[in-house]
């Protein structure tokens, strides 16, 4: 049995479209998009108030952070962050830890998120992941400065479908295990960027993390890169998907670096949310629309976030249109992960799921307090 679904709006090519049915068939996939006047008293179509899209990307999340939640401070700043993260992270039991990541995925499914690019240090939530509604894609990341080998992250990558390995930043490997982890396979490569000045600074020795680098007697041997971009430019091969998350301090030039460097147009996954949290740094929304950049949307983790909600984040980026918000949540994340050919938009052929936003207000058309996603199908 088909369903015809409609709403007051639907985000249809990128656009907010009125006066929309979108068919679907039981696979969940649609088969129809019609336009027709009195969609909301046709007889055989669930019309919803609201907004029509398809299911969400979350394109960074750490689904095993889940359990802390509320455990760190807000405000601590990017360095101090790091280190109470350390510091909270062994007091847990895997019990309370496997149920706080069931909860969250159990709620992004509902909120509607389709697909996650989710980052992982060990094994312990893959049964939760492999288990969900969401289809995640994993990966393994390599981090420390004492850290040498790619191989246990390998092994963990191997027993484990739809996974694979990326280092976790610029800042926090050396240079020879950096460029291991970029070419040990081929799958998307993600890496946190420039989240704060201190890591921009850490290239010319100064800032919080060049400070605490020097306090525990760990030195870097990629400094002579220069920049964070052209440490990556320079470490990972042209043709390979790479994604950036956060990229707060970015500038226009590390932003056409990359860009020119990269066959496949990176994607930069914005965490407004997480940098509140951790340090009211805004993302760098305009430096990268104005280069024309491809832009997703992350909740990064529970232990930095409220609300693992892509609307919530959403709702944190100012001015911007809500058709081109939506479209970074949806088929930006989508070409994130490099599924845009299945799912992120409402379209023929496509198995996207279908969201519906409630509370927003459809006169300004902009998200408020009370706006929420809730999953149709
Ligand atoms: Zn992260």
């Amino acid at each position: 049995m088909s369903r015809k679904i409609a709403a007051h709006y639907a985000l249809i090519d990128g656009r907010l479209e009125r006066n929309t049915i979108v068919e679907v068939d039981d696979e969940r996939r649609i088969v129809r998009i019609e336009q027709c006047s009195d969609i909301d008293n046709r007889a055989g179509v669930e019309f919803y108030p609201g907004i029509l899209i398809p299911g969400m990307v979350n394109a960074h999340c750490h689904l095993e952070l889940s359990y802390l939640k509320g455990a760190i401070a807000e405000g601590t700043g990017f360095a101090g962050f790091a280190r109470a993260i350390g510091s909270v992270r062994g007091n847990y039991r895997d019990e309370e830890r496997i149920t706080a990541a069931a909860k969250a995925d159990a709620t992004m499914w509902e909120e509607g998120v389709e697909a996650v690019l989710d980052i992982a240090n060990d094994e312990l939530v893959m049964g939760v992941k492999e288990r969900s509604h969401i289809r995640y894609k994993s990966l393994f990341e390599i981090f420390g400065l004492t850290t040498t080998a790619i191989n246990k992250h390998l092994a963990m990558a191997e027993r484990h479908p739809h996974s694979s390995i990326t280092p976790h930043s610029t800042y926090s490997l050396q240079d020879q295990v950096f460029k291991e982890a970029c070419a040990a396979n081929d799958s998307v490569i993600s890496i946190h960027l420039l989240e704060s000045d201190d890591e921009g600074n850490l290239y010319n020795k100064r800032g919080s993390l060049a400070e605490w680098y020097a306090r525990m007697g760990w030195e870097c041997d990629f400094l002579h890169y220069g920049t964070p971009a052209r440490r990556i430019v320079e470490s990972i091969v042209n043709d390979r998907r790479v994604v950036v998350v956060h990229g707060c301090k970015a500038t226009a030039e590390d932003v056409a670096r990359l860009d020119n460097h990269f066959k496949t147009a990176v994607s930069w996954v914005l965490c407004p949310e997480s940098n509140r949290y951790i340090s009211g740094i805004k993302p760098p929304v305009e430096v990268l629309r104005k280069a024309g950049a491809q832009i997703a949307i992350g909740s990064d983790s529970l232990s930095s976030a409220r609300t693992l909600s892509l609307i919530d984040n959403l709702r944190q980026i100012d001015d911007i249109p809500l058709e081109e918000l939506l479209g970074w949540a949806t088929i930006g994340g989508a070409k994130a992960l490099g599924m845009e050919d299945t799912i992120g938009s409402i379209s023929v052929g496509k198995c996207p799921g279908l969201v519906i936003i409630e509370g927003a207000d459809l006169h300004t058309m902009r998200l408020t307090e009370e706006s929420h996603a809730r999953r149709l199908l």
